[in-house]
């Protein structure tokens, strides 16, 4: 079999055989197809698509090019949850612990930041001390004792989609329906997960820009992890503007802290809290869909989930006195970005935020770039909002002033303001099973 004939029956739209791709994955796993036949396969694939088939069997493929991790010694149900990327999406924070104080096990391997989007892991690093590599069965005993451990994806873990997804980054490969659901899902089988809740995001801040493109993705993951004897559920929620109120690593630690303590907070993050934890425990059979929410906005309101956070944390030998008083987190300083205008809050291009979030220093270029903790936006008007001009309309934080001036103009340049008051999109458009 020779790369190139693969590579053209791609790029003439046809589909691979099981073999092709096996050849594929195997022979990039040894080093011996080099980076420039993958990046030409990659954009084959991009333009062209796969099959459903080629993607639940390169899914599969890849999942197997690591260690599994085997869940086993974890006692009842285990639920996965993961986001297809968002901005200000803290998500994961307080759901992960509030399904455990509802009585599921949550056993989440988690994700950093990429491009412009944020992720969990480095969130969590943000608190002194959390360590988010752990051996497996440190794991697993937090697990089993708290009800809920996140930790970082392990270097084994489907090790191919870390080589793909570096080469993806820097080919403008990324946005690929195909390659977001194969690179998503073989790392959820990789892990020995009994349900796996996916937050399909969409709008401006999401690599699924439309609604449809979205609801496609979120088909095919569910297809695939129902397919490999999971019970998978996909939740499709609004990214057409940051969710809640800040942007950046201990920006959100602190916002998702003062959720878990007072049950309260931007009512847009909350509503998509308790969602993605009903469907958590709706999957993992704990009730109907109504009981669920009930029990959900119990659990997150009497300060149990706080409490499993907090549990969780030390666990991992986080400094838990930053939770107890959150003005312990260094946020660099400050510089207010004002309305140039009067009028309402039409539109926001989120990308844009997350973008203005790099530049602070909250993200990385490379994979190898160090984060400043403390930078990020604390977003104080929002889509429907009335500004007058000289309003702040976000704060930014960094602990390098330099790097203001940039990430101002780019908020300017992402914002729309307008005559018309706009109702934003409810957060949770959709479901899938
Ligand atoms: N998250 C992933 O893990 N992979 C993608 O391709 C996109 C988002």
């Amino acid at each position: 079999m020779r790369m190139v004939d693969i590579i053209k029956k791609k790029r003439d739209g046809m589909n691979l055989t099981n073999d092709e791709i096996s050849f594929v994955v195997n022979s990039y796993m040894e080093g011996e197809i080099p980076d420039y036949q993958m990046s030409a396969l990659l954009m084959a694939v991009f333009y062209k698509g796969m099959s459903v088939n080629e993607i639940v069997y390169l899914t599969k493929l890849m999942a197997y090019t690591g260690s599994k991790i085997d869940l086993s010694n974890i006692r009842g149900f285990k639920v996965d949850k993961h986001s297809t990327g968002g901005v200000g999406d803290k998500t994961s924070l307080i759901v992960a612990p509030l399904a455990a104080a509802c009585g599921i096990k949550v056993a989440k391997i988690s994700g950093r930041g990429l491009g412009h989007t944020g992720g969990t892991v480095d969130k969590l690093e943000s608190i002194p001390g959390y360590k988010t590599s752990l051996p497996v069965e440190e794991f697993e005993d937090i697990v089993n004792d708290v009800g809920v451990s996140i930790i970082g994806q392990n270097a084994n873990v489907a090790p191919i989609d870390k080589k793909l997804y570096a080469l993806r980054d820097v080919t403008a490969t990324v946005d690929s329906l195909p390659l977001i659901a194969t690179s998503v899902m073989s790392k959820k089988l990789a892990a020995a997960d009994d349900g796996i809740v996916l937050e399909v995001t969409v709008g401006s801040g999401s690599f699924n820009k439309t609604f449809e493109q979205g609801e496609a993705l979120a088909r095919v993951m569910v297809d695939i992890g129902n397919a490999a004897d999971k019970k998978t559920v996909a939740v499709l929620t609004d990214m057409n503007q940051p969710l809640g109120k800040t942007i950046g690593n201990s920006l959100e630690v602190i916002e998702a802290i003062n959720v878990l303590k007072s049950g309260k907070g931007d009512k847009r993050l909350v509503d998509l809290v308790i969602s993605l934890t009903s469907a958590m425990l709706s999957i993992a059979g704990v009730g109907n869909i109504g009981e669920c929410r009930q029990l959900a906005e119990d659990k997150l309101k009497n300060g149990d989930a706080y409490k499993k956070f907090r549990e969780m944390v030390k666990r991992h030998e986080g400094d838990i006195s930053f939770l107890e008083d959150t003005d312990k987190f260094y946020l660099g300083f400050t510089q207010k970005v004002l309305a140039p205008k009067n009028g309402f809050i039409e539109k926001i291009n989120t990308e844009g935020y997350g973008l203005a979030s790099l530049y602070l220093g909250a993200g990385r270029n490379t994979m190898e770039d160090k984060i400043d903790f403390s930078a990020g936006i604390e977003v104080i008007k929002s889509i429907g909002d009335d500004v007058e001009e000289g309003d702040t309309i976000a704060i930014l934080h960094s602990s390098n002033k330099d790097l203001f001036e940039q990430a101002e103009a780019k908020i300017l340049e992402s914002i729309q303001i307008g005559d018309i008051k706009i109702k934003p999109n409810p957060v949770v458009l959709g479901y899938i099973e």
